[in-house]
């Protein structure tokens, strides 16, 4: 509009003969559209908006374009039909916390010796996970002039110790490069079952405040229930009533949160981290969502998972934001049930959330950014840690050389250039923090006593065993055939690669 309102008024104002008239007129024409031409150059060239949808608990098999029939999930359907699908996509970790910590950070999170990072997950006492001073996916975006927001599940601690949630909850998401956050403290089935946002907890009566613990109380008639939104959840709480949430609004909430993020920074380059709590449990829709897969609650949350998904698409278009939008998304683990009626949330991989098995780590990957990204499906080796390399690189700007240390840059991958597969391997972490290593076909798990993650926990709790598993994921998707006694170069090869992963403490190419 400028550029052609400068050309009409330098017309005018000159007012010469028709011959003299005419060329000017000629000459405005083609500057114009040499502007134009610039501006388009330039906009092409401009670093796209960027929105990560990771979803809980969420298995490989879970949707329509990764094979399943008995659930309907059109609008991720839809989203990988115009991206790019990835098959040999992973969550470092088969837990929550972990793999999310690694999404932001880039770091594999067994690296920090503290729980919710080398084993299990985090409560909601848990102190900020991150450190303030690392680099991360939102402040590499941040720097690079993005306005960035993140909405939905934290799960990454609030504070220096444990959080008083009648105060200040900082340092947080704000501290860590968000500029705005909307969202829970740590997953759907723990207290406080409480919105926060940015500092605060919403809706918090101070005449009642929250007191909770994670240990049960000695005292019988301690107020301290393990009770909250009319659910029993993990961990106990009193206090806090009126800024409890209603499970089956959850959803809405969330959705409307980061729909208005969005419209708020349509003018600006935005970057949405966006983690519904679908399809973690308690598995609670929304009114209108309750039977909609005719298959069972869980599948009814990835219903209203899969529309929420829609939601934001159908912003993104009304906003005339698609083409200049890159939105991924995956899970933080693979799905906790291995069969639903028929309906396999894992697709065809072994095993289960929280374990070393394909079925915990193997998640779904889409990439879309209309113009940019040719659709298809690609078997790289991908995972989300992979993110802030590949943020960095997207906006230009690189990385401090000791940022992000286990992340690639997945951009020639995605916009299908040179290298198509920049990662060789990928070390997987399950719930009780057992490392296991996924390099070309082969899978190597050091401890067979432990792959069965959080329950091989609970039912042994003893040392692990040096008994290891080597899989051919190839001609053995199902992880059945154990070739530790075939293959000793293969397995000598990749304990060798295990332990040069853990120092230096970088396997990024620099
Ligand atoms: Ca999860």
């Amino acid at each position: 509009m400028g550029v052609k309102g400068w050309s009409m008024t330098a017309v005018m104002l000159i007012r010469p003969s028709h011959q003299t008239q005419f060329i000017l007129a000629g000459i405005a024409i083609l500057f114009s559209l040499a502007l134009i031409a610039r501006t388009e150059a330039t906009e092409t060239q401009t670093p796209p908006n960027i929105i990560v949808i990771l979803s809980d608990d969420v298995g490989w098999g879970d949707l329509g374009c990764y094979g399943a029939t008995r659930i309907k999930t059109p609008h991720l359907d839809a989203l990988a039909g115009k991206g790019l699908r990835f098959t040999n996509a992973y969550a470092s970790a088969s837990v929550c916390t972990p793999t999310r910590y690694s999404l932001l950070t880039g770091q594999y999170s067994w690296r920090i010796n503290t729980n919710g990072l080398n084993r299990g997950v985090a409560n909601a006492d848990s102190p900020l996970l991150i450190p303030v001073t690392a680099t991360t996916l939102p402040k590499i975006l941040k720097n690079a002039g993005y306005r960035t927001g993140a909405v939905g599940k934290w799960h990454l601690g609030f504070g220096n110790s444990r959080p008083d949630y009648n105060k200040d909850l900082s340092p947080g998401p704000l501290e860590i490069g968000f500029d705005e956050f909307f969202g829970f403290p740590a997953t759907n089935d723990r207290i406080p079952t409480v919105f926060v946002r940015d500092h605060r907890v919403i809706g918090l009566d101070p005449a009642d405040p929250i007191s909770y613990s994670y240990e049960e109380p000695a005292d019988p008639d301690s107020p301290l229930k393990k009770f909250s939104s009319g659910g029993s959840r993990i961990g106990w709480i009193a206090g806090g009533k009126a800024a409890q949430w209603k499970d089956n609004e959850l959803t809405d909430n969330l959705v409307r949160e980061a729909v208005a993020f969005v419209e708020r920074n349509q003018a600006k380059p935005f970057f949405l981290y966006y983690a519904p709590h679908n399809v973690h449990a308690p598995t609670i829709p929304g009114p209108r969502f309750l039977g909609s897969s005719g298959l069972s609650k869980r599948a009814d949350t990835l219903v209203e998972l899969d529309w929420s998904v829609g939601e934001l698409i159908k912003t993104l278009e009304r906003l005339k934001l698609t083409g200049n939008t890159l939105v991924v998304f995956s899970s933080d683990n693979g799905a906790y049930v291995l069969d639903e009626s028929g309906h396999r949330p894992n697709g065809p991989w072994r095993g289960k959330k929280s374990q070393s098995w394909e079925g915990g780590h193997r998640v779904p990957f889409i990439a879309c950014w209309p113009g940019h990204i040719a659709p298809g499906v690609s078997d790289a080796l991908v995972s989300m840690i992979d993110l802030p390399a590949t943020a960095a690189a997207l906006v230009g700007t690189g990385l401090p050389a000791d940022a992000a240390p286990d992340s690639f840059n997945l951009v020639p991958t995605l916009l299908g250039k040179t290298n198509p597969h920049p990662r060789d391997h990928l070390i997987l972490m399950n719930g009780t923090g057992e490392l296991a290593v996924r390099q070309g076909n082969w899978k190597y798990i050091p401890s067979l006593s432990r792959a069965n993650g959080w329950d091989s926990w609970k039912k042994t709790n003893g040392p692990a065993t040096a008994k290891s598993g080597l899989y051919n994921l190839e001609k053995d998707p199902g992880e059945t055939k154990n070739l530790v006694s075939e293959e000793p170069e293969v397995e000598k090869r990749l304990i060798g690669l295990l332990e040069k992963t853990r120092s230096p403490p970088s396997t990024r190419p620099r």
